[in-house]
C-alpha cells in the first residue's frame, strides 16, 4: 500500500510526518478570512535521529485563538504529554497555523520555542517548530529545529518534501 508522507531533515534529525498528523494540518489551514489560528503539540516515535511524528494534537476547546495569534491551554498540553508518553511517544515540538502562503515564524514564535528549549529537561537534542501556511505542502510548511545545545536556540530550515513510500517498508535512510 502506498501512502503519501512528508519527510525532511533538520541537522542530523530525519523527520517523517505520518498521514494522521498531515490530515490535522490540512484540516486547519487558514484558507478563509474568518478562520483563526490553530495549533498543538507534536508527538513522535523517536529512534535515535529518526523521528516519526505520529500525532499532531489540537486545537483544543480551551485554547485562545485569534486570526494572528494562538495561546495554547497549558494544562491541556501537560495532560497530552503524560498521555502520549504512556503510549511510547515523545513530545518533540509544536505546530500552529498562519494566514500566509509560505509561513515564517514571528518573533513571538521564536521566543516561545526558545523558552520551551530552555526549560526542557528532556533527553532530546532539541525541538521542532512547524508552521502550516495556506499553500499546499510542502511549500506551505515551515520547519525548524531548535537545539538545546546552546544558550539560544539555533534553527535549521530545510525545505520539506512530499514523497510516496511503501507504508510497510522500514524508514528510508537519508
Ligand atoms: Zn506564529
Amino acid at each position: 500500500m502506498i501512502e503519501p508522507q512528508l519527510t525532511f531533515s533538520v541537522g542530523r534529525i530525519a523527520v517523517q510526518v505520518a498521514k494522521e498528523a498531515l490530515a490535522t494540518f490540512a484540516a486547519n489551514r487558514q484558507l478563509r478570512f474568518y478562520q483563526r489560528e490553530a495549533g498543538g503539540q507534536l508527538f513522535a516515535r523517536v529512534r535515535g535521529n529518526d523521528w516519526e511524528i505520529v500525532t499532531a494534537t489540537g486545537p483544543r476547546s480551551r485554547d485562545r485563538r485569534g486570526r494572528f495569534s494562538f495561546w495554547p491551554h497549558r494544562a491541556s498540553e501537560q495532560k497530552e504529554i503524560f498521555e502520549h508518553h504512556a503510549l511510547g511517544l515523545d513530545y518533540v515540538g509544536d505546530w500552529h497555523t498562519h494566514p500566509e502562503d509560505a509561513p515564517k515564524p514571528s518573533s513571538d514564535d521564536l521566543t516561545s520555542i526558545g523558552e520551551i528549549v530552555r526549560r526542557s529537561t528532556h533527553h532530546l537534542p532539541g525541538f521542532l517548530l512547524l508552521i502550516v501556511g495556506r499553500k499546499p505542502l510542502p511549500e506551505g510548511l515551515w520547519a525548524s529545529f531548535h537545539s538545546t545545545g546552546g544558550k539560544s536556540s539555533s534553527a535549521v530550515f530545510n525545505p520539506p518534501r512530499c514523497s510516496d513510500v511503501e507504508a510497510t517498508s522500514p524508514a528510508q535512510k537519508v
